[in-house]
């Protein structure tokens, strides 16, 4: 079984799986417990994780919440900065390829009142700048717009589009879910990024454990957000719950490798990635064309249009022998609205598969696979 769906999940790595068990097996103490060794242990392990995941995307370590993942973190951001920001204005923008955690959040925060322009992409699923000056009004008070999208891998201009997000004083969040492991994220650097999400499964970690980047200013003060999950005020008051330390644990192992090796995925999955595409098309010829733009798109994702293939059918009869997925595993079963807003036509769309490879994967088998 040749398993090429990374970008809807990634297998753990063993080292992330093993620095995690101990704290299921014998560290299990609560973490917000103040005076036995156990306990204290957990929040050690919890201090050791946050840093490695601050240093991963370069902030500090109390600008990382943990959350259950990005869908979590992308909810947290666009409803918790809406309702404390009210009052400076009404009007949201989002992209209209974002994630249909994103969609479905801005489609509830118009039933709440809230005006949102879901900004249209290029036929290579990029937000041209253009349309972000259009958009923006008087009374505009948060941009999200996707690092790298989950379908076609296209990055967008993230340092363009945020700067000029806070030339207007407008508020700015990324979901860097997929770009995250695949292109170097540095929020120092990168300093109109307000707020970023990311899920620990997409790189290597576990699921069920994301973070968001909450900037904080000058003064060293969090924004003004109001919290989803109210509760005991863990993650400095900004997401209640107990910890899950063990995910934790995980995360902050996944993102300390995925640091480390950075450079040497990106490099891997390249590589793997025009294997790939030769195989496909020794085997179906002219019949293969691919849908990136290779310019600026994460590496491992191939978007492959089989010409005269139905992809569902395609994916259901190579079951036994790959896995792959015609989109977001998240809206599976509908059409892409994301090619859809590229321009793709039905036809178009029913025949796209998308391959996601891992930079870990043992690809000698793409010539059995043939
Ligand atoms: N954003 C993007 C771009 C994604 O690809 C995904 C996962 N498919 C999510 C958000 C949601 O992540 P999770 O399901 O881990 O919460």
């Amino acid at each position: 079984m040749l398993y090429l769906d990374n970008s809807a999940t990634t297998k753990v790595l063993q080292e992330v799986l093993d620095e995690m068990i101990p704290y299921i097996s014998d560290f299990y103490g609560n973490p917000s417990s103040l005076y036995y060794e156990q306990a204290l242990k957990a929040k050690e392990a919890i201090s050791v994780a946050r840093h490695r995941v601050a240093e991963f995307i370069n902030c500090d370590d109390d600008e990382v919440i943990f959350t259950s993942g990005a869908t979590e973190s992308n909810n947290f951001v666009l409803k918790g900065y809406s309702h404390a920001n009210r009052k400076k204005g009404n009007h949201i923008i989002v992209s209209s390829i974002e994630h249909s955690c994103i969609i479905n959040t801005s489609k509830f925060l118009e039933e709440c009142g809230y005006e949102v322009t879901y900004l249209p992409v290029n036929s290579n699923g990029f937000v041209e700048l253009s349309e972000l000056k259009k958009a923006i009004r008087d009374d505009t008070i948060i941009v999200s717009i996707m690092w790298a999208n989950n379908e076609l891998g296209s990055i967008n201009n993230i340092k363009d589009i945020s700067e000029y997000c806070h030339s207007k004083g407008i508020c700015f969040h990324t979901d860097a879910t997929q770009y995250a492991g695949k292109g170097k994220i540095d929020l120092k650097e990168y300093s109109c990024i307000d707020f970023l999400s990311m899920s620990g499964h997409k790189f290597y970690g576990p699921k069920g454990i994301g973070i968001v980047f909450v900037r904080k200013d000058e003064n060293g003060l969090y924004p003004d957000i109001t919290p989803l999950i109210h509760g005991g005020e863990q993650e400095f008051g900004l997401r209640s719950g107990t910890l899950p330390v063990h995910q934790i644990v995980g995360i902050g192992k996944a993102a300390e490798i995925a640091n480390i090796k950075l450079d040497e995925n990106i490099k891997l999955l390249k590589k793997y990635e025009k294997q790939f595409i030769e195989r496909m098309k020794s085997v179906f010829g002219d019949k293969v064309k691919i849908n990136n733009d290779f310019e600026n798109k994460i590496p491992g994702l191939v978007s492959v249009r089989l010409k005269g293939f139905n992809n569902q059918l395609f994916l259901k009869q190579a079951s036994s022998i790959i896995s792959a997925s015609t989109g977001s595993a998240c809206s599976n079963s509908k059409p892409s609205y994301v090619l859809k807003a590229c321009g793709y036509t039905d036809e178009e769309i029913r025949e796209t598969i998308r391959f996601s490879l891992s930079a870990y994967g043992d690809y000698n088998k793409f010539k059995e696979i043939e």
